[in-house]
């Protein structure tokens, strides 16, 4: 699959970077871009495509070192760079959501069990928007209060969206700014249109993932989420061609 999407310029006819045809060999072996003017060995590239495509098939930082014969920290600080440019890229493409947004937030991380507070001791609390139909927004978030709720809300999603919660307080501020539709899950009032099946499907794909990963620092848990946000709203196209342009073309990125 590598070869064949990327074969030109693993061998140096087409410029990783701006995809112009017109390379030539410096005296070192790398080679040299006649339109960007940048200098590059298409030996590390190589290398580097093949993390990054075991990076897009979910294998982990120290299989793919074993896989490629690599050291396990060249690989993982690779895997923590194409993070990194995850959340850039989102941050760059990011519009706000709207329409029908299905809310709610989680705890991510820890041993013992339970939501909002009881239990909550050394869990990340992370919030989320899913569009219907459309992508999914999360972050990390200090607390659960209505102000902080209220605040990414507002920051994340088009005033007069059609908002679907659960009958948490912190959302009971919503209906002043578009309609909101709460679900009385003890009741068994989450049906026709009224649920958030959606938000929680991301959160049992995300929560999946994150239990592959022993013991992620909590300052990594950001990067992390975004990544599973980003898996997630790729679903369904070419994660690895999408991720080839984003690291390469897109930020112009340096090889390491
Ligand atoms: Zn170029």
């Amino acid at each position: 699959m590598i070869k064949n999407l990327a074969a030109n310029i693993l061998r140096g006819r087409k410029c990783v970077y701006c995809s112009n045809y017109g390379l030539y060999r410096l005296a070192d072996r790398r080679v040299k871009c006649r339109k960007c003017r940048r200098v590059y060995s298409l030996k590390k590239l190589q290398r580097d495509v093949e993390i990054l495509h075991y990076f897009c098939l979910e294998l982990s930082a120290s299989k793919t070192a074993k896989a490629l014969e690599l050291d396990y920290e060249t690989v993982y600080s690779r895997y923590m760079f194409f993070r990194r440019k995850i959340i850039q890229y989102q941050n760059n493409s990011f519009r706000k959501l709207s329409g029908e947004l299905e809310i709610d937030e989680t705890y991510f991380g820890g041993k013992r069990k339970g939501k909002r507070g009881r239990g909550a001791f050394n869990k990340v609390v992370v919030f989320g928007v899913l569009e219907r139909n459309g992508k999914v927004y999360t972050t990390v978030v200090p607390d659960v209060s209505a102000e902080t709720l209220m605040t990414e809300i507002k920051d994340k999603t088009e005033k007069g969206s059609v908002y679907y919660t659960d009958c948490f307080k912190s959302y009971k501020s919503l209906k002043r700014y578009g309609k909101h539709c709460r679900i009385n899950k003890e009741h068994a009032f989450a049906k026709g249109r009224t649920h958030i099946n959606g938000i929680e499907g991301f959160w049992s794909f995300a929560k999946e993932r994150f239990y592959k990963y022993h013991g992620i620092s909590k300052d990594n848990y950001y990067l992390y989420l975004k990544e599973m946000e980003f898996r997630f709203n790729h679903r369904n196209s070419d994660l690895f061609k999408k991720m080839f342009k984003i690291i390469y073309s897109d930020f112009g990125t340096d090889l390491p």
